[in-house]
């Protein structure tokens, strides 16, 4: 695509900007698709020692269940911060099921009103775990009954509407929250101190990916060689729920293409017809940096720019784009927008400009 074609991208369809996904069906989305929850459900580990990786994250969350367990109250409140897709939901509920006792799940956008709160915490029985997926998007009503909750266990609701409206305190049994978040920045200094605990989840390294895919396909009884699995935890850009999707994916490919049995050859073939390319980067990614170094040579440029160019949710580019070519080393967020790294530009088979390398060497507190 040349520069002059991203002048104007409104009505042009996904599929000619490049990107040719929507957010739902890009297969290395770190969010879930839709009807893909089933099988995460059969393939969610069930116990802390099943649970692959994390190792900082698993040793505090095991100190912090085990000394509420001897104590005989329930835990801190616990904050769980991280990508899409490294097993936030996974743990909530590994938290519960350590604590023998019961889950509800709830989330930040569908608690609009402080009723829609107040209805899920007063059904709650006594050492509950509370799960609010996304919990940086609650309305603020909510947030601030959610304040006293975690704090006292109790919360007011108010019956009525103006000079006559009265605030009945409701008592509700002890229960530990675990809040998900995916942009712990976003959330209130207030609602932030209320947690006792928080962790901090990294992406997997490919052998921790490697462990997962090995559990899944045993599982899912998908005959997958090591050199495949190695080949298929190095493009799943250290994030679970993508290495489970792409392995599905592979057996597709090796049930209609191949004899069923998912080698290396076979991997890379599957990967290459789903446009998982050698470093995990999609059509997406690829688009985001090619804009990023064609239109806008290399940037600085700032996020809502680059979604226009790229047809995309300025969300979508942030949250599940950044993350990981900031950490693949090929998008640096500075002060001043978005740039281009010189391995974007030599990604793309392009020379980078020389700018580029003293832009690298002079400012690296830019880079995060
Ligand atoms: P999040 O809530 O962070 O988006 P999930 O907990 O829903 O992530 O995890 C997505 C999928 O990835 C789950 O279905 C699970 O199969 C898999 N998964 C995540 N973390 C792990 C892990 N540490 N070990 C094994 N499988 C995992």
């Amino acid at each position: 695509m040349h520069d002059g074609d991203r002048a104007d991208t409104a009505d042009m369809t996904d599929f000619d900007r490049g990107t040719g996904w929507g957010r739902e069906e890009a297969p290395l989305s770190a969010v879930a698709h839709t009807g893909e929850r089933e099988v995460e459900t059969t393939l969610r580990p069930r116990t802390l020692d099943s649970f692959v990786g994390q190792p900082r994250v698993r040793e505090q969350l095991q100190l912090v269940l085990e000394s509420a367990r001897k104590r005989g109250v329930p835990p801190d409140h616990v904050l769980l911060s991280g990508p899409p897709g490294l097993g936030k939901t996974s743990l909530a509920m590994i938290i519960a099921a350590e604590l023998d006792t019961s889950i509800r799940i709830t989330s930040g956008p569908a608690l609009e009103k402080a009723g829609d709160l107040a209805a899920m915490l007063s059904n709650l029985a006594e050492g509950d775990v509370l799960f609010i997926d996304e919990i940086h998007r609650i309305a603020r009503p909510a947030e601030e009954m959610l304040y006293l909750a975690m704090e006292d266990f109790r919360v007011d609701v108010v019956v009525g509407k103006g000079p006559g409206a009265t605030s009945i305190p409701l008592e509700i049994p002890p229960f530990t929250l675990v809040g998900a978040t995916t942009r712990s920045g976003a959330l209130t200094g207030p609602l932030r101190d209320r947690f006792g605990f928080t962790g901090q989840m990294e992406f997997y390294t490919p052998e921790e990916l490697e462990q997962v895919l090995k559990r899944s396909a045993s599982i899912l009884g998908i005959a997958i060689d090591d050199e495949g699995r190695a080949e298929i935890a190095r493009r799943s850009r250290g994030t679970p729920r993508i290495a489970n999707r792409l392995l599905r994916r592979v057996r597709d490919y090796a049930e209609v293409r191949a004899d069923g049995v998912a080698t290396l050859p076979v991997v890379r073939a599957a990967l290459q017809v789903y446009d998982v390319d050698e470093l995990g980067l999609d059509r997406l990614d690829r688009a985001v940096l090619d804009a990023l170094v064609r239109s806008f040579n290399g940037g600085p440029v700032g996020v809502s720019t680059l979604a226009v160019a790229v047809g995309e949710e300025p969300t979508t580019v942030e949250e599940v784009c950044e993350p990981y070519l900031v950490r693949a080393g090929m998008l640096a967020r500075t002060p001043r927008g978005r740039v281009a790294t010189a391995l974007a530009w030599e990604h793309l088979g392009l020379q980078p400009p020389p700018e580029v390398g003293r832009l690298d060497a002079a400012t690296p507190s830019l880079f995060d």
